[in-house]
């Protein structure tokens, strides 16, 4: 840990920039060279509470603005957003190590979603519903939840906190976010950004650490709403937390162990792009990649080779180099991660197809020596129930080829055997397949004929079994910030009832 410094980042609480009461700094690493960007003041439990005091204390003036007012704050963030994609676009790519296209991509996305939610102050909020009784008006409005911790992950470091954020402001709630460790850079500029539109002290809140920081958010009764993207063994510790607990909502979206389906009536040509794409775009750690290929074996002989082949020659290297298909993988951990279940499919019987585990010293860009470097790993293996390779998640370019036989039926059996359900892509030209699998899979995105990575902000984003709960993500997220309200008017100067019951009230002296 460095000593903390005047340039040391700091957390944004109560509308200051803070160094916290911690004494700890944390340095933010670029995984492409082992070099440090920069260092940044560690959260406590205690800078957690003083954020969540100043969110609960906003709350009542954030929520008295009209919807547009509210969202005059973020159209400001939006062309912040626009007018410095590049620039920060390059700042994800250098923390988080993802190639460039995808770093810009990463900030397109994340001003597409606060277009959506700051457009969305002008659409309407709930409906107007018929009554049964004609002199009663009935709607259904929302409101607020109040408070709302948002804990997001490193591998969409400006998306993903404005898919938590975007909505839950524009609604009416006020916000403790906690950015990932791994990209407490991405975090400052983006709380930069809020505090540069003008947002109000103690509506919006940054405190930059770790998983203590996190859990103080998920501790602290007076959050009303956890929106959690992450792994899924944090996200099913804050499900089991939250879960039966009066009054706290909690959105989770967790990774998936997401697979394809190549069919018998499969183009080569799109299968092959396809799964190349989700298997190996951001070096495997989507949590939307694809780690199983489900392959008929009338085409699998054809799939094998070419996906080999382009498994053998996609281009590994410097991420900010516009030629990169993959970057490195963001940290230590997640290369032992990776090789601890290389190892275990070897293990499991499976017989390597590819193995660049361990890029060859030529293969790395000069100067990048101290990078967390791997390449593609696939394998074949027969399906079998009880192999831990094909069901566990690893997150990274490690990718199984399942052959099998039969129809649609028996792809999908091999494909939702899986405790996880996030995406899911089939690969066919027959109608009558495509169709099945879409009503079948058990996932909460489904492609034909694409990748099963690429979700847009306009579409729900969330998964199902191990993946998920409610959807923390998108536009889906209002459900997790609102409360609805059935309400009903009555135009009448007397009381009449639905469903036929009596309104007399008879008293003992009526007989
Ligand atoms: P990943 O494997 O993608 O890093 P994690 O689930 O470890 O996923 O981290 C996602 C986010 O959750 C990060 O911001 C991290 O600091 C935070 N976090 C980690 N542990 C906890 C915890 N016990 N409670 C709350 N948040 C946590």
């Amino acid at each position: 840990m460095s000593q903390q410094t005047q340039d040391t980042g700091r957390h944004y609480i109560d509308g200051e920039w803070t160094a916290g009461a911690g004494e700890e700094t944390f340095e933010s690493t670029n995984p492409a060279t082992g070099r440090q960007l920069g260092a940044f003041h560690r959260g406590t439990p205690g800078d957690v509470e003083r954020a969540v005091s100043a969110a609960e204390t906003a709350f009542e003036g954030w929520r008295a603005m009209s919807y547009i007012d509210r969202a005059e704050v973020l159209w400001d963030v939006y062309h912040e957003l626009r007018d410095r994609t590049d620039e920060l676009g390059a700042v994800v790519t250098k923390e988080c190590g993802k190639e460039i296209s995808e770093g810009r991509a990463d900030v397109v996305e994340a001003y597409h979603m606060v277009e959506w939610a700051a457009g969305n102050s002008r659409h309407p909020h709930g409906d107007v519903i018929p009554s049964e009784i004609a002199s009663k008006d009935a709607y259904m409005r929302r409101r607020p939840r109040g408070v709302v911790g948002c804990i997001t992950p490193w591998n969409f470091p400006v998306a993903i906190p404005f898919w938590h954020m975007a909505v839950t402001l524009v609604e009416g709630n006020t916000v403790v976010w906690k950015p990932a460790e791994q990209t407490p850079w991405c975090g400052q500029i983006v709380a930069e950004m809020m505090v540069d539109a003008g947002v109000p002290p103690g509506v919006f809140n940054m405190v930059q650490g770790f998983g203590d920081a996190g859990n103080a958010i998920v501790e602290d009764d007076r959050v009303d709403t956890v929106l959690f993207t992450g792994s899924a063994e944090v996200g099913h510790e804050i499900g089991a937390k939250l879960g039966g607990e009066p009054g706290r909502e909690v959105a989770l979206e967790m990774g998936g162990k997401n697979g394809i389906v190549i069919t018998e009536h499969a183009d080569m040509d799109l299968a092959v792009h396809a799964a190349v794409m989700s298997s190996f775009k951001t070096t495997g750690q989507r949590c939307v990649s694809s780690e199983r290929l489900i392959v008929h074996s009338d085409v699998y002989e054809e799939f094998r080779s070419r996906f080999v082949d382009l498994a053998e020659d996609v281009a590994v290297g410097d991420p900010l180099g516009e030629d990169t298909f993959m970057g490195p993988v963001v940290d230590e951990s997640q290369v032992e991660k990776f090789h601890r279940y290389n190892d275990l499919a070897r293990e499991e019987g499976a017989d390597v197809l590819v193995d660049r585990a361990e890029l060859d010293d030529e293969e790395v860009p000069d100067g990048h020596e101290d990078g967390h470097w791997v390449g593609p790993f696939v394998y074949e293996v027969d399906y079998d129930p009880h192999l831990r390779c094909i069901h566990e998640e690893v997150f990274g370019p490690h990718v199984a080829l399942i052959e099998y036989d039969g129809d649609i039926e028996d792809a999908l059996a091999i494909h939702n055997d899986t405790r996880y359900g996030l995406a899911a892509a089939i690969v066919s030209e027959d109608y009558r397949q495509i169709n099945h699998f879409r009503d079948h899979a058990e996932v909460g995105l489904a492609y034909a004929n694409l990748p099963c990575i690429g979700a847009e902000v306009q579409l729900p984003f969330g998964g199902v079994k191990k993946s998920g709960k409610g959807a923390p993500s998108a536009r889906e997220v209002i459900e997790a910030v609102t409360e609805r309200t059935a309400w009903t008017v009555n135009n009448a100067e007397d009381v009449q009832m639905a469903q036929g019951l009596s309104a007399e009230i008879t008293t003992g002296s009526d007989d």
